[in-house]
């Protein structure tokens, strides 16, 4: 335990306010003497029981802030004008100082600002030609004798291994991380009324409607619930493949059923709707990023989020695809670059867009609890 403590300490801790904090404070003040937008999510909500913006405050706001860019449509005294507020672009660099200053072991919080398709895509695509290397050698690449079954071409405990050891060592890692991160930002224990406030936003994605809950902007100053949808597409596309790959362990190791499952099983049932998420939410998710207006976000981020959508959609494709044909010679191909897309993934998960996920969580868990305390100003505190 006492390793533990060590280890979270070094995680990270909030150094001098960055420019990019300081940035935030500038616009908040403003913010915070107009009060036009207070309506319009939680991070305005928060401010509003704000004097004054400590860093901590600011990493806790700017985690709240889900980058719907209604704010920056509604601004009087956005770019052009001489104040220059832009909230939505201010917050963004400040998430990626805290995915940086809290990535567990530090100095790979580098990683968020290179994670970008390239490294994404080689690493996944080099562990895919080393299960393809592996195939060769073994089998030959076109084996016909596996009716279907991943585990004549792959060991399943060999598999369970291998992706267990890499999957526990970034959820390790992010655990880390989010203890400090909470640590760092939360003023009062978590209660379960404020937990299950925090679940109920995060899985509904309530911050991300912008004013009136009437959606997100994209180009312009439209509103559109594209984005909300596409990403609860991709969620819990996510979670059903996750439910399948749970469920197909419990058969194997706690009931003895062997794999290939039917096309009608509970795993492949699970997996197939998943995978269906999996292409169309991160499609979705592609195309809305690629017309998304320049000043919404952080230019530099934008190959994170590319890279992070991509794979995704890279592990559901394979994922069919293996589905589709994993009674023909091409199974094992198919199988190794899956493999490889899906460990490139688990590697890549706490130094990449993964993580928007988990510190979002934890500010929507301080936001609850802030809410649930009452509407009393707050006066800023180290
Ligand atoms: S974003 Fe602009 S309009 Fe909205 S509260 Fe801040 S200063 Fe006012
Ligand atoms: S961009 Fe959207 S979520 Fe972020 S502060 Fe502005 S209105 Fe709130």
């Amino acid at each position: 335990m006492q390793q533990l403590n060590q280890l979270i300490q070094e995680a990270s801790s909030l150094a001098m306010p960055s420019a990019h904090v300081s940035e935030v404070h500038r616009v908040l003040q403003i913010c915070n003497a107009c009060r036009y937008c207070e309506g319009f999510c939680a991070t305005f909500a928060s401010m509003t029981r704000r004097l004054d913006f400590t860093p901590k405050d600011i990493h806790f706001m700017a985690n709240l802030c889900h980058n719907c860019g209604a704010c920056l449509h509604a601004c009087q005294y956005a770019p052009p004008n001489e104040f220059g507020v832009n909230i939505p672009q201010a917050m963004a660099k400040v998430r990626l100082e805290t995915y940086t200053n809290f990535a567990w072991p530090r100095p790979l919080g580098v990683l968020y600002e290179k994670n970008g398709l390239a490294l994404t895509m080689s690493v996944s695509v080099g562990i895919g030609l080393f299960f393809l290397a592996l195939l060769q050698v073994n089998q030959g690449l076109l084996n016909t004798n596996t009716d279907g079954n991943f585990y004549a071409i792959f060991p399943h405990n060999a598999l369970a291994l291998v992706f267990g050891i890499v999957f526990l060592g970034a959820i390790f890692a992010m655990v880390i991380s989010s203890i400090k991160f909470w640590q760092t930002i939360a003023s009062d224990p978590a209660t379960l009324q404020a937990g299950g406030d925090a679940l109920h936003d995060a899985l509904t994605l309530k911050n991300l409607g912008g004013g009136h809950q009437a959606g997100c902007n994209e180009a312009d100053d439209a509103f559109s619930l594209l984005r909300k949808r596409f990403h609860h597409l991709t969620f819990y596309g996510f979670m059903l493949c996750f439910a399948s790959t749970s469920v197909a362990t419990l058969y194997h190791y706690l009931f003895g059923w062997q794999a290939p499952y039917g096309y009608t099983s509970l795993p492949v049932v699970l997996g197939t709707l998943g995978g269906i998420g999996l292409v169309i939410g991160p499609v979705g998710l592609l195309y809305l990023n690629m017309k998304r207006h320049p000043l919404h976000g952080d230019k530099n981020q934008k190959p994170m989020d590319i890279g992070f959508i991509t794979s995704l959609l890279s592990i559901s494709i394979t994922g069919l695809a293996l589905l589709a044909w994993r009674e023909t010679s091409y199974m094992g191909i198919l199988l190794a670059l899956h493999l490889g897309f899906v460990m490139g993934f688990f590697l890549m998960m706490p130094y990449g867009k993964f993580a928007h996920g988990i510190y979002r969580s934890l500010a929507l868990l301080q936001n609850a609890i802030e809410v649930r305390q009452g509407k009393s100003v707050r006066v800023g505190a180290d």
